[in-house]
């Protein structure tokens, strides 16, 4: 490999859209990625979700990413024919104790420039959605689904056409700083070591991007949160119009058991929050399904536990531990030519193409 312009670790969808961003012929970059092929980590585990941004703190990293990245993702998807739908939700109160919370992330939701969010009438949400049970809801008609896999496709299309270079079975094990930037040291599937220079890296290694910065000399430490999720069968098609979600966890953790409806037509309940020891194991445990039922039966009455099954889950890279408060988004150069994404949970796949647009202003 010749010396290369610009590194990326990690073929997530946060590599893969900075990739389509930056690259252009004449640059030498190279995308390296420890599995097989492109997106088959935390960016093919979760909701498929374009979410809106009501929820994050005003000013945050997560609130302008997410923001800007629903409009721009809309668009892409809109011009490039990637399977999506801007279906809409609701954030539902089951007691009257809790419109409290639909009241305050209304208000957010106005300070993070979510304009179209509206709090609607009993009546409203009857019309809405006749089968649900709700004392009061939030309305989020900007919210959609999309495929995540048709939109990595999309934007590693772009950076091949662009030049950009895929090492795929190729997993970065050591970084050392030289002068004009960075030794890489790599091992591949059969255990094959290779290294090679690179003037600058970018760190999106989302379960180990703490890893990758600490080779660098930084000091992160991520905490790792598996969110479950089980398949609902056995209703009819049409029941349920739009994803239907509880009022927040407390503390910014997780949005609560939700319902979400793929592009399908599918129903799916998740993804639940728990924090785990560190490593990648997703198995569903059978007990879940109780657990679901009995969070989503308050706001689906017409649920069965029958209806409920195990299916899949993904990880959380989370900067925020468990008894932490709200913990942003980290893209910052901690070294010169050293850029570390850490922390790139949701609202991570809405973000994707405002990250990668932030990302190229810090280069250039
Ligand atoms: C349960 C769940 C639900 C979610 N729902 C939504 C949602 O509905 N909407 C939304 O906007 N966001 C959602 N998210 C967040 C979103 O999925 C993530 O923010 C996004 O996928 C992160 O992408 P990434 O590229 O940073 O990470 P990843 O997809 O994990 O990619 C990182 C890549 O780096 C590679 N890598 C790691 N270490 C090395 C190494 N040493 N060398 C080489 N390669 C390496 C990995 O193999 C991996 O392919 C959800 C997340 C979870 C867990």
């Amino acid at each position: 490999m010749e010396k290369a312009d610009i590194t990326i670790i990690g073929a997530g969808v946060i590599g893969l859209a900075i990739a389509a961003e930056i690259a252009e012929p004449g640059l030498n970059i190279f995308i390296l990625e420890k599995n097989p092929t492109h997106g088959s980590a935390t960016s093919s585990r979760n909701s498929e979700v374009i979410h809106s941004g009501m929820y994050y703190p005003a000013g945050s990293l997560k609130a302008s990413l997410c923001v800007a990245g629903r409009t721009m993702l809309y668009e892409i998807a809109a011009h490039n024919n990637i399977p999506h739908k801007k279906i809409g939700k609701l954030v539902v109160a089951t007691k009257p104790d809790e419109t409290e919370e639909i009241e305050r992330l209304h208000a957010n939701a106005r300070k993070n420039d979510v304009r179209s969010v509206a709090i609607i009438s009993t009546r409203k949400i009857a019309q809405m959605e006749p089968h649900i049970t709700a004392c009061a809801a939030l309305h989020s008609p900007e919210t959609g689904v999309i495929s995540a896999h048709a939109l990595m496709n999309y934007f590693l299309l772009q950076a091949k056409s662009k030049k950009a270079q895929f090492v795929y079975n190729t997993e970065v094990v050591r970084i050392e700083k030289e002068t004009g930037g960075y030794r890489i040291f790599t091992e591949n599937s059969k255990n094959e070591a290779f290294e090679f220079s690179s003037a600058v890296v970018i760190n999106a290694a989302g379960l180990e991007s703490d890893t990758i910065a600490n080779m660098a000399g930084g000091d992160y430490q991520l905490h790792y949160c598996k969110g479950d999720y089980c398949s609902i069968s056995g209703i009819k098609q049409g029941t349920v119009q739009r994803l239907i979600y509880p009022v927040p966890v407390k503390n910014h953790v997780g949005l609560g058991v939700h319902l979400t409806i793929d592009l399908a037509g599918r129903l799916k309940l998740g993804p639940d929050t728990a924090y785990i020891s560190r490593g990648e194991n997703y198995a569903v445990a059978p007990e879940k399904v109780h657990l679901f039922y009995q969070s989503a039966r308050k706001f689906l009455p017409f649920l069965k536990e029958e209806n409920v099954n195990p299916d899949m889950s993904g990880i959380r890279p989370k900067l925020q531990g468990p008894a932490d408060s709200f913990r942003d988004f980290i893209i910052q150069e901690d070294r010169p030519g050293f850029i570390n994404l850490v922390g790139i949970e949701s609202p991570g796949l809405t973000s994707s193409p405002a990250v990668a647009r932030y990302v190229k202003k810090m280069l250039t």
